[in-house]
């Protein structure tokens, strides 16, 4: 399929969301300052209409959270999302229910979308019931067995009635990728799905997502702590830290001239399956901060390996620097291959 680089599905603007803190009962009695857990500060980003755009970062980096906010599962604290034309931060519950069956999601858990007293066949007929009232059983039950197949749930009448205990693991997240594809959404969010699964297995789920997205005209927003897996799978990926966008650029430019020192050691980390080849690099060290008090200027400048006096105080901008390749980063220029 064609990624029309102006088609945004998505759009992605200013984007933060802080979590208050649960206060301690002496603070709630003598007051004080309220403290936010910034999971999410100033991300921009789009997503465009058929490509697999990736969000990568370790644990803690603010991924989850812009994903759901994506597919509204979370309200925003400020900025917009942008589907297909529409400000998601400015619907209701109503207008944003009628978008729901356009936006669908494949957790990491797929237990998180099965219930486990409901058979498969049960479980993804249940969001037809919801976004397709007027279907008719037969004709749900038909759709749900055809989408059994479609993931490699053969026989589908088998399966059908099989409950989630009495699959595997990589049975149970197909299931959760038909019961995410069956009310045929624009957009998916896969939040890690492959994680949980068995190493054999995580190739084979990949694929069949990929199959899936060109069959079905997808579009996905994958997420992932992993860049070996972004490598499989993305068009474009979005590196984040500490709740802020590090770096955005196409998958072959973002690995062979990643611009940000978080985005190299996280390239550098990657295990290398050839023993001749070049060795992984551990990451830089230290902790990711903590998020409640994020450092000043550049979120990376306590790890980073470069850091001048100006990354402590001033937030680096947001910068394209080589074609749809955009940083933060106050040295990218450095990084930049010679000739540009
Ligand atoms: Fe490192 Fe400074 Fe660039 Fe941040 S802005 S990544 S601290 S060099």
């Amino acid at each position: 399929m064609n990624i029309d680089p102006n088609d945004n599905l998505v759009e992605v603007r200013n984007l933060t969301k802080w979590f208050p803190v649960q206060r301690g009962l002496l603070a709630q009695v003598f007051g004080g300052t309220r403290r936010f857990v910034h999971a999410v500060d100033d991300v921009s980003f789009e997503i465009r209409r058929g490509e697999v755009f990736g969000l990568a970062g370790e644990s803690g980096s603010g991924k989850t959270t812009t994903g759901r906010a994506v597919v509204g599962l979370t309200p925003v604290t400020s900025g917009r999302v942008i589907f297909d034309g529409i400000d998601l931060t400015t619907l209701g519950g109503t207008g944003m229910r009628s978008l729901r069956r356009a936006m669908q999601v494949i957790f990491q858990d797929p237990m998180a979308s099965l219930n486990p007293r409901m058979s498969l066949g049960r479980s993804i007929g249940y969001g037809l019931e919801i976004h397709n009232p007027e279907m008719d059983a037969d004709a749900r039950r038909a759709a749900v067995v055809e989408m059994l197949e479609r993931v490699g749930l053969a026989p589908a009448n088998y399966f059908y009635n099989k409950f989630p205990h009495q699959t595997s693991g990589g049975q149970r997240q197909r299931a959760a990728i038909a019961r995410a594809l069956v009310t045929q959404p624009e957009l998916v969010l896969a939040d890690e799905p492959i994680a949980m699964a068995d190493v054999s297995v995580r190739a084979l789920l990949l694929d069949l997502m990929n199959e899936l997205k060109r069959d079905f005209n997808l579009t996905y927003l994958f997420i992932t702590h992993d860049l070996a897996t972004a490598k499989y799978i993305c068009d474009r990926v979005g590196i984040m830290y500490l709740g802020m966008m590090a770096e955005v650029a196409e998958l072959r430019e973002l690995y062979t001239h990643p611009l940000h020192p978080y985005s190299q050691a996280l390239l550098a980390a990657v295990p290398v399956p050839d023993p001749h080849q070049r060795r992984t690099q551990p990451m830089p060290e230290g902790e990711i901060p903590n998020p409640i008090s994020p450092p000043t200027g550049c979120r990376f400048h306590p790890r980073c390996p470069i850091a001048g006096e100006v990354c402590a105080q001033e937030v680096p901008a947001f910068r394209e620097l080589r074609p749809a390749h955009r940083v933060a980063c106050h040295y990218a220029e450095r990084f930049l291959p010679s000739g540009d």
